[in-house]
């Protein structure tokens, strides 16, 4: 097969992928960073043979298992609200399904290795700094417990790529990156729209069917209810992904259909941002100028796409499915604040139910709102100050996101209904309650500005930053010498205080 010939850019027809071969660098190769979990844990790989010239080929694109056929799955979607008809993986190759010795199926993805029959007037390429921001993200994200794609590698060429940053006409040189990224699949709710818009409704069903039976083992293929039950599903777990989402304060940034999964994991870490400073309108992505998918609207975002997801469900249902359908999406709001009500509680360390508990959160982060108190770092001391000192206000100096909040005049108010709450946990214990409450607030998360300052060191090849990290964000709930040495649970520092990050990548 001619590469050439087969990844010219073009509107496909029925079907669900095209054949297309990765474009191998032209210049050297580095290898940045592996996460050793993944290649050991998912993909029975030895660690040192990422060392290897052969691996190195493998995840660069360059070489490609004997046997296997790369494709570029076609897909279409929602892309900030409107429909932007046939998107497709761009810049992305499914190289193989790997089933490991657990007998788990992982998809493996090569992106940023060259243009495909869905590039568009893309150039197949990623840079660097979006793909260590991916290649980072994805697995801190899977160390907060939260259901995402992982990253194996990322590696990065000397192989000039072109970039506006800032979308303000100023184009620099920066250099071609390419990760390797598992997940149990990479199907969004695009892969349906496509299919549903045009009308290719046996290949729909299809496509369906195959979903179902891989990845969804409670739902019976074989049932007429089937896609009623798989919508179901696809409804709880995207209340419970967004929900987790806003646990941590991470705002994915571009949440178009053709970015969410149908598996409910994140997938497509672009623009994304955990937020600092406590503010419901935080938007992680500079070119999102109406503000479309700032943090405080993701759930209703999540609803929307589902919206979305049903239109491309229902040419398949018959009337009375319909109707179903359309109340299960009903139970949406519900999902989401039940789930968000619990995550929160556990981040208070409530233990049972109260009357209250929904205004104890609400007051908590109208005050952190108000004094722009740090969220991670907010919840992270609340775990580890003791009641005593909640009770008699003095905070110890360590404690800076506290120290903030506190200058509000009703902190003592707050302090007093939490202490009084916390009363009612049966069988607790202060200690027993911090530990619980550093189990679940983590006390780093990959900041803006941590990203950005390993960005620059390995744009000179020095990758110790992006290892330091790695270390720090596997185990994001205890604390390490080195991340605190790195400032990684301070404030931000204040270089980093005008940062941005756009959707060029
Ligand atoms: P995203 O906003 O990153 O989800 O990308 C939206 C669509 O644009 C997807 O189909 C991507 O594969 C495609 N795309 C983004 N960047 C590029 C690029 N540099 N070359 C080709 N396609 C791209
Ligand atoms: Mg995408
Ligand atoms: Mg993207």
């Amino acid at each position: 097969i001619d590469p050439v010939k087969e990844n010219y850019v073009r509107k496909v027809k029925n079907c669900v992928f095209s054949i297309a071969y990765p474009t191998p660098f032209k210049s050297r190769v580095h290898l940045v960073a592996v996460s050793k979990q993944v290649l050991e844990d998912i993909l029975d790989l030895d660690l040192s043979v990422s060392e290897t010239d052969d691996f190195i080929q493998l995840v660069s694109g360059e070489k490609i298992v004997l046997g296997s056929i790369p494709l570029a799955h076609r897909y279409g979607g929602h892309q900030f609200g409107i429909w932007a008809d046939q998107l497709g993986d761009g810049r992305a190759h499914l190289i193989g399904i790997y089933m490991n010795r657990q007998g788990e199926k992982w998809e493996l993805q090569l992106k940023g290795s060259g243009k495909t029959p869905y590039s568009r007037s893309g150039d197949g390429r990623a840079v660097l700094r979006s793909s260590m921001r991916e290649f980072l993200c994805s697995e801190a994200m899977y160390y907060l417990r939260i259901p995402t794609s992982r990253a194996a590698s990322l590696v990065v060429s000397d192989d000039a790529v072109w970039r506006d940053q800032f979308y303000n006409g100023n184009v620099v040189k920066e250099r071609g990156a390419v990760v390797l990224r598992v997940a149990k699949s990479w199907f969004r709710i695009g892969s349906l729209e496509i299919l549903a818009h045009y009308g290719e409704l046996d290949l729909l069903r299809m496509l369906l069917d195959f979903i179902i039976q891989e990845h969804f083992p409670s739902v019976d293929v074989k049932e007429p209810n089937r896609y009623l039950g798989f919508f179901s599903t696809a409804v709880s777990e995207t209340a419970q992904l967004i929900a987790l989402w806003m646990s941590v304060g991470f705002a994915h940034g571009v949440c178009n259909t053709d970015n969410f999964s149908l598996l409910s994991i994140t997938i497509d870490y672009g623009p994304f941002g955990f937020m600092e400073a406590y503010n419901p309108d935080f938007v992680p992505n500079t070119s999102d100028d109406e503000r479309r998918y700032k943090i405080g609207n993701q759930a209703n975002i999540g609803m929307f796409n589902l919206n979305k997801l049903l239109q491309a469900l229902n040419p398949l249902l018959d009337p009375r499915q319909k109707q179903l359908a359309a109340q299960i999406l009903e139970g949406y709001p519900i999902l989401y604040d039940t789930r968000f009500r619990e995550l929160f509680k556990a981040k208070l360390g409530l233990l049972g139910k109260s009357k209250g508990d929904d205004d104890l959160i609400a007051f908590l982060l109208h005050l952190m709102e108000k004094t722009e108190a740090d969220f991670t770092m907010t919840f992270r001391q609340l775990s580890e100050i003791t009641q005593s000192q909640l009770q008699e206000l003095s905070i110890p100096q360590q404690f800076w996101a506290l120290k903030m909040i506190s200058k509000h005049k009703l902190f003592p108010a707050w302090v007093s209904q939490y202490l009084l709450r916390l009363k009612s946990n049966m069988n607790d214990s202060d200690s027993e309650r911090r530990k619980r409450m550093t189990t679940v607030n983590p006390r780093y998360v990959l900041k803006n500005w941590m990203a950005e300052s390993a960005v620059q060191k390995a744009e000179r090849n020095d990758f110790s930053e992006v290892h330091l990290l790695q270390q720090v964000l596997r185990r994001p709930f205890q604390k390490h010498s080195a991340a605190e040495t790195a400032g990684y649970s301070s404030p931000t520092p204040s270089w980093a205080k005008d940062l941005r990050v756009s959707c060029s990548s």
